[in-house]
Order: structure tokens, then sequence, then C-alpha cells
């Protein structure tokens, strides 16, 4: 067999390429030129990448070749990535690469430091490959509002990927990278991650340092990935999470051993179906999801998983909360690129930004606050103890992710009320604070379908012994998309 047949990069996994380049059946370098050729060959189709980073990867591959054929496996050991080709939303700062935040503001910006957790991935070994698409400073649901043009959903290219991390997911489900770190404010990693049949994290908050990455909304923003698999998935967070001086909101809190529960399986755990995310009205589109969230309850069911109806009572608000929390955040940090104080006015923005600048300065002025920021914060308090209510009962909550199917390019473009919708079972994990874990659960009319595995804060070990159970019986994430 060549190299190249062995190195069949649509199934392969981290964790299989960690084996394989640990026994120089092919090197990092032979890895990374296999994916910047499809990049080559398939973004100007997908448009998931604004910068590939050919020359630093290849040097970078070329440094972990070097280290696999010099270090003892003991020496090894201390570099649990090396030499796995990885893409980085273009929204952590990257030293001497370019760093955009999808938006033309910064379309020359080259940051003269790297985020916490992009030296973390560096010092694991990765190889970053390049600077993945996005929504404008992250805001969005369909990756749709980039000024770098939107990424197009590799299963069918009429349709959007998900957003906001729209390049990074698509970059792993078109096989462009081995795994993709995203951010997920308000469902930016779960929603692009059922739209694409691929694994997403967004860890508890706090549990990765946001040191770095460009602020969308500060006490929701969380750090997190895209991966084939959910071991890949415990994988990555094993090196991506952790306390960090530079964010205060990352508490002193061990690392688990991620991997070590994966295999334990969902025997006599019990599982929480909320009543109020039955987000399933008689529409003929999500009638497809429907079938679908049924028949992955079933498969937890039969794996021995006990289902309890549980009650969230306060959901219904969590749109209308997230969307007065979090534009409150963004027109504070985006205050910080208008350049106003030198003469600028906004027109640098895009319409989606300017609109939440617009919306997040009233919330928030005089006269205002109280009827709205700060009484959107009491209801945050009460989705928050809805949860904390929920986990006496239940041990993780199973939900959809999105409400309906990925949908057209320029369907929702002109509504942005019904593009915000779409955010509804994600946003409460965010206003919490709980991890949840997105998983594929099969495809309604050829186009993927996700549901999220939402837990206590800091049990991501448990979801990922979920997230496992579920996929090693449906093995959803064989399927890849004819590209
Ligand atoms: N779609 C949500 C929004 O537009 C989520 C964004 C995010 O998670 N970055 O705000």
């Amino acid at each position: 067999m060549t190299r190249k047949k062995i190195m069949d990069i649509k199934s392969l996994t981290i964790a299989q390429a960690k084996k394989d380049l640990q026994e120089k059946k092919y090197s990092s370098v032979e890895l990374t030129t296999a994916y910047l050729d499809r990049i080559e060959k398939l973004n100007p189709t997908l448009n998931a990448f604004i910068t590939v980073s050919k020359a630093e990867a290849l040097e970078q591959a070329k440094k972990a070749d070097e280290q696999f054929s010099n270090l003892t496996i003991e020496q090894l050991s201390n570099y649990p990535l090396l030499g796995i080709p990885i893409a980085l939303k273009d929204i952590y700062s990257t030293i001497g690469i370019r760093t955009t935040a999808g938006s033309t503001v910064l379309e020359n910006y080259v940051p003269p430091f790297d985020a916490t957790v992009v030296k973390k991935l560096k010092d694991a070994g990765t190889i970053i490959i390049g600077k993945t698409n996005l929504d404008a400073w992250a805001h969005g649901s369909s990756g749709e509002n980039s000024e770098f043009g939107p990424t197009k959903n590799p299963w069918n290219t009429a349709y959007v990927p998900g957003g906001s991390s729209s390049g990074s997911a698509v970059a792993v489900a078109a096989d462009f990278a081995l795994a993709a770190s995203g951010t997920d404010t308000g469902g930016s990693i779960r929603l692009p991650a059922s739209f694409t049949n691929t694994v997403g994290l967004k860890p508890t908050y706090g549990r990765v340092s946001r040191a770095g990455i460009i602020s969308m909304s500060s006490s929701m923003d969380t750090i997190g990935h895209f991966t084939k698999t959910v071991e890949d998935s415990a994988l990555y967070l094993s090196v991506s999470a952790g306390q960090d001086p530079m964010d205060a909101t990352t508490p002193d809190q061990p690392v688990p051993d991620y991997l070590k529960n994966l295999t334990k399986g969902v025997k006599g755990l019990k599982i929480g179906i909320p009543l109020e995310f039955n987000p399933f009205e008689d529409e003929p589109t999500r009638q497809a999801n429907k079938m679908k969230m049924k028949e992955a309850l079933n498969v937890l069911s039969k794996l021995g998983a006990e289902m309890v109806e549980i009650s969230l009572p306060h959901t219904e608000y969590a749109i209308a909360v997230y969307y007065i929390i979090q534009p409150s955040e963004v027109s504070s940090n985006l205050a910080r690129f208008d350049g106003i104080r030198f003469g600028n006015d906004r027109s640098s923005f895009g319409e989606e930004a300017k609109r939440r600048i617009m919306l997040g300065t009233y919330t928030l002025s005089a006269g205002y606050y109280d009827a709205y920021y700060k009484k959107a914060m009491k209801v945050r308090t009460l989705i928050k103890k809805d949860f904390d209510e929920a986990f006496k009962k239940v041990d993780a909550i199973i939900a959809p992710v999105s409400p309906t199917p990925p949908w057209k390019l320029g369907e929702k473009n002109d509504d942005p009320l019904a593009m915000y919708l779409s955010d509804i079972y994600t946003v409460t994990a965010n206003l919490s604070g709980n991890p949840g874990l997105a998983v594929p659960i099969g495809f309604a009319n050829e186009l993927p379908v996700g549901m999220q595995i939402i837990g206590p804060h800091f049990s991501e070990e448990l979801l990922f012994q979920i997230g496992h159970a579920y996929e090693q019986e449906t093995k959803w994430f064989e399927k890849r998309p004819n590209i």
C-alpha cells in the first residue's frame, strides 16, 4: 500500500493519526501536505479559510518530524498532539499570522502575541494550518455575516454550515484539518457542529482561557472545538483546558483525565428531557429533526440510560435575555475597535455589528438600564437555577441543538429576528455557564442533524462518556460529505 493510501484522511481521527505518526507510517510533513493540497483544491468552493498558513505549517511539521526522530517515547508524551494539523477560528490571536475576526476592520491586523490557548496547542505539538472564516466578530448563526464571504456547507453547498464558527466546522467536516478551535457565546460551536456532522464542544464557562481571543460577550464567551469523534474532543480539551493567570475567570480546578471514563457507557445514568425544549411545531421541515431526536433517545435507552422528563421553566425568556445581555457586552467590547476617539465614525462596521452596538448602548443607557439590562440579569439567574434544580434529579440533559435543519444561503438574511431564533436551544447553556457537547444524530433530507448533551459545571468527562457511548453505537461520523 502506498503511504498516501495508508493516510486516508477521510477516515483519519486524531487518535489514529497520533498512533500512525508515532509508528512512522507517514510523517507530519506528509500529513500536513495532504491537508494543504485538499485545502488548495476545495477551499475555493467552500471558503472555510480566511488565511492558510502554509509556510508556517510546513515548518512546524518539519520540527515535529525531527522531534519524532530524536525524542524518547517518554519525552514524546509531553507533546500529546505532536504533528497533528489543526485550524483556528480567525478570532484567536496568533503571533505573526493576521487575525481578522471576520471583519475588514482588522483586515491587516497581525497580532504581536498568541492567545493562551494557541500557546498551549503549539506547546502540545499541533500544526496550525490556517485561520477559519466566521461571522464578523462572531455575530451570527449561519456564517453569512462574514465580510470575507460566506462559508458553504460541504453536504450541500447551497446551504449554510451554521455559525458563527462556520469555517472551523467546515474545516473538520470537509477534512481540511483533524480538529479546529471555535468560540461559543450563544451556540456558535454547537450549531455549526450539528449542521455539518461534526462533534462540537462548548466547555464550562472558565474551563478554557479566553485570554487573547477577541471578545464578543465576555460573561458568556467560551472557547471550544470541533472534531470528528468524541474521543478526539476529549484529547483536545486535555490540552486546551486549565487555569490561566491571564484570565481571572479560569478557576483553580484540576484538569481531569478526560479519557478515563470514555468507555464506561450510559447504563444507569439518568438523562433529563426538558419539556420546554420541544421545538418541533408541526412544520414539515421540523418533522424530520423531531424523528431524529426520537431515534437518538431510543438508542440511549437501549444502551441502558433512564429517561426522565424535567422542566426548565424559564427557557421561554432565554432568547430575550440573551439578546439584551449579549449586545450590552458587545457594545462595550467593540468600543475598542471603533476608533471614535481618533475621529472615525462607525461606518467601518457591518450591519450586524452596528445593530448590536445600538441595541447594547440603548439597553445600558441611563433610564433603560434597570428596565432591560438589570431585569435580564435577574432572569439569567433564574435560568441558571433551572439547571441547578434539574441536575439534582438527573445526571445530564439531552436537547436538540437547532429548531430547524440547515437553511439555504440567503434565506434568513433579511430577517435578523428569524436568525436569532435559531439560537433558542443553545443560549441557555451560555447564560448559565454549563457545558454542552453536540454530537451528530443522523441526516434529514440528506443534511446533518445534531443533539446536545448538557451537564453540570465542569462535567465534561461525563459528557464525553455519554457522547462516546452514543457515537460508538451509531457511528455517524463515518459518513463523510461527497466533496
Ligand atoms: N448566534 C449567536 C449570536 O449571533 C451566537 C454567537 C456566538 O456564539 N458567537 O449571537
